[in-house]
């Protein structure tokens, strides 16, 4: 199918850029033997697996459900980290999952005997924030993720095989090269018993101008300091800038300003845009005033705030448009809903110039949730 022809809303996952980005991960852990897994909370369009498949180790997921999705879709590593796993979940999580992270020396105590063949950890909180959005800061005052050194458990290190960090968010290595400094501070005479350590999520790797030579280098530095494997689990890095969000105008309105109503929706179809907030790139569009005709995008939702940005167009825009946002891969198929009863976008890939519907959504997929 040619892009003109592709029916809207749709998710596209471009393979070609896919590709690029895991030929970029590869690189890394050739060069220093690190193992990289996919965090599937970004990315769990599953269709590509296999693909992904062939340059990682495997899967992180966030709880039972994506441990599951991997251990049948990807079918290699399986790791697990979840704030706090319930009585009735655990026993499935230990038959899908090799590393099992725990978030507080109580979850480990509680568990560890029923998962004796695996391999245990435990999420430390360097309490070293580099970042200041605080709903994505795991460092923030008083988080609940990761043990602080003030709450670690001594009596539970024989349990344990790992410890794991997740710190960051779409940051650089010079974030990671200073938290860990300072977790080695806190936590480094805990290392050199450990087997491994995983440096969590949040490197962006891929994303032009990351300074890989010195995450590698801090790689290295803790292999050769500690004996460990090193584990890094990013999710945007894998899929960034590999997919699109494809929208059409169904109506143009004007209150002061020009208005466009898309086919799609912020709150339901790409929720990081009001959540975060941000404005997210839409290909061939300039800034609010930059190009001669500024609109406002917004959805097909009732809800007043469902906007998704001001743009500008060198030619005003019309019914029936389509318009493409980028960077649409991660955190939205993930985080969808059906609110208002508004439609899943489907699911489709990119090779080259030909455009495949992977899969469709109906009133079926609205109406078995509720
Ligand atoms: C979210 C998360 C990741 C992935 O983070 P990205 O920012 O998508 O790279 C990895 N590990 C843990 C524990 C996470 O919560």
């Amino acid at each position: 199918m040619r892009e003109c022809d592709i029916p809207t809303p749709v998710y596209v996952v471009d393979e070609d850029k896919l590709i690029e980005n895991l030929e970029i991960l590869a690189g890394v852990e050739e060069r220093t033997g690190v193992k990289i897994l996919l965090a599937q909370k970004a990315f769990s369009c599953y269709h590509f697996y296999p693909l992904i498949a062939k340059y990682l180790a495997g899967a992180t997921a966030s709880g039972l459900f994506e441990a599951r999705l991997s251990h049948e879709e990807m079918g290699k590593e399986n790791h697990v980290y979840c704030p706090a796993y319930s009585d009735d979940e655990f026993d499935e999580i230990v038959s899908l999952c090799d590393h099992i992270v725990f978030n507080s020396p109580a979850q480990v105590k509680k568990f560890a005997r029923r998962a004796k063949n695996k391999s245990l950890g435990l999420r430390i909180n360097p309490e070293f924030s580099t970042q200041k959005t605080a709903i994505y800061d795991p460092c923030a005052f008083g988080s609940r993720l990761g043990t602080t050194l003030e709450n670690f458990d001594e009596e539970i290190l024989p349990l344990l095989e790992g410890l794991h960090m997740h710190t960051l968010c779409e940051q650089d290595a010079d974030a990671l090269d200073k938290t860990l400094k300072e977790a080695e501070k806190k936590f480094g005479k805990y290392f050199k018993s450990m087997r491994w350590l995983n440096l969590g999520g949040g490197h962006h790797i891929t994303r032009a101008g990351y300074d890989i030579p010195l995450l590698e280098k801090n790689v290295k530095g803790l292999q050769d300091r500690y004996g460990v494997e090193v584990y890094l689990e990013p999710g945007e890095a894998v899929a960034l800038n590999a997919g699109y969000l494809y929208t059409r105008v169904l109506d143009i309105v004007k209150n002061c300003i020009y208005i466009a109503i898309l086919d799609c929706s912020a709150e339901c179809h790409m929720p990081d845009v009001i959540e975060m907030p941000y404005r997210p790139p839409l290909f061939g569009a300039g800034n609010e005033g930059e190009k001669k005709y500024t609109f406002r995008l917004s959805s097909k939702s009732c809800l007043a705030g469902d906007i998704i940005g001001d743009y500008s167009f060198d030619t005003p825009l019309k019914v029936g448009d389509i318009l493409r946002f980028d960077d649409m891969a991660i955190y939205t198929m993930v985080k969808n809903n059906t609110f208002n009863g508004m439609p899943l976008p489907a699911i489709a890939k990119k090779k080259g110039e030909n455009f495949e519907i992977i899969k469709s959504f109906g009133y079926s997929d609205f109406k078995s949730r509720l």
